[in-house]
């Protein structure tokens, strides 16, 4: 892309942002950097400013679930998001964290961890490692504000480069694989609506661990014959009735089981994986790289997620240590906007399976990005993590 239409490209974004009131008062949320109004800065010719350091913001944002969303443990019908963007020599990335109560994290957590930040520090932002490694140094834990960074950045290098991380990557987009869309826990008349809903989808992810999960599958095949998978989100706690629910959803069409008992039951899962039908899908057990080691052998494959792991860069390194211990790959997320989802359907061609529904769970997204066509992630060709 030339560098006028790169210009444009930005400059378009930064109308459609402005046009949602993204970071209202600037000057109160930016940190680090010459703080340089966008459109001033890109009318100069190159070369006649020095080289400033990067220029982090964020603005907290909530989520609108369309539907109450159940889990085993847990219900609610929003998610508190921190929306994050990077700017540098006249290019914008954007960034997001999304955190649900159960993971610990807040936007009180993420604005005090990004107000801690000193990006100003880094000229040169295709120094991922030195500069991911401050990030992730600066204070323990803060996984998804700390993603928020990474996805931010890696959407500006993107950019600046003008080619999507998908094909940074070398993956081809014709190999991201369907996504499954999630059908939580809910009264029979729901989940038969939900179901008639989610008619585009080629499979669909069902929420168990609780005492009518035989129930919630017959009333879901009572309308579809479409390939299920069960995230039992370690709501199953005796092996030998895991291992007869496994061999019985085998018969109902079921592709794989995600994280059936507790985290720490970790020998149980370990024969549950040797002696079920379907594979076995680790979630709750592992969030970052050094967690992979513990599921080798005990799981048949992980789900990485970008909000557990801190971004794309460790997710990448996640899916070449699965793959080089003969592991499945699935890509998840959370409740998030198209933002996250677009950043997490990068790395999709490279996973087995794809659970990248977030954005579709929601009623208010700033953005557009990766799109579910007949079921398939189907990435564009925008530079970075190709949102718009
Ligand atoms: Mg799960």
């Amino acid at each position: 892309m030339l560098k006028v239409e790169k210009l444009l490209f930005e400059r378009n974004i930064t109308m459609k942002i402005n046009r949602r009131n993204f970071v209202k008062n600037t000057s109160l949320l930016t940190l680090g950097g010459l703080v340089l109004p966008h459109s001033s800065y890109s009318i100069m010719k190159k070369g006649s400013l020095p080289k400033k350091g990067l220029k982090l913001s964020f603005e907290p944002y909530r989520l609108q679930l369309k539907h109450v969303f159940t889990l085993a443990s847990s219900s609610r019908s929003t998610t508190p998001v921190m929306l994050t963007k990077i700017e540098f020599d006249g290019f914008i990335g954007y960034g997001e964290a999304s955190m649900p109560p159960y993971l610990g994290e807040t936007q009180q957590s993420a604005g005090k961890f990004l107000s801690a930040l000193v990006l100003g520090q880094f000229s040169d932002p295709f120094c991922l490692d030195e500069i991911l490694e401050y990030v992730d140094n600066s204070a323990p834990g803060n996984s998804a504000a700390k993603a928020s960074v990474d996805i931010a950045l890696h959407d500006l290098i993107g950019k600046i480069i003008g080619l999507p991380w998908h094909k940074l990557w070398g993956f081809s987009s014709e190999n991201a694989p369907d996504t499954s869309f999630t059908i939580g826990i809910d009264t029979n008349e729901v989940i038969i609506q939900k179901v008639k809903e989610a008619s585009e989808f080629n499979i669909l992810k069902v929420k168990l661990g609780r005492d009518n999960d035989k129930e919630m599958i017959e009333t879901i095949r009572s309308v579809t014959d479409v390939p299920l998978c069960v995230d039992v989100n370690q709501g199953w706690k005796d092996k030998k009735k895991a291992l007869d629910m496994v061999f019985y959803l085998k018969e109902k069409g079921i592709v794989f089981v995600e994280q059936p008992m507790p985290k720490e039951m970790l020998d149980e899962i370990a024969w549950l994986t040797q002696n079920a039908p379907l594979p076995i899908i680790a979630d709750e057990a592992l969030q970052r790289l050094t967690d992979v080691q513990s599921t080798i052998g005990a799981y048949s494959g992980i789900n990485i997620k970008l909000m557990k792991c801190t971004g794309m860069r460790e997710a990448h390194k996640m899916i070449t240590l699965a793959r080089a211990n003969q592991m499945k790959v699935m890509i998840g997320c959370m409740t998030e906007t198209s933002c996250a989802v677009s950043a997490a359907a990068q790395l999709s061609p490279k996973a087995d399976w794809a659970d990248l529904d977030g954005n579709l769970l929601i009623s208010n997204d700033p953005y557009s990005g990766m799109k579910v066509i007949n079921g398939k992630i189907t990435l564009n060709n925008l530079p970075g993590i190709g949102i718009y």
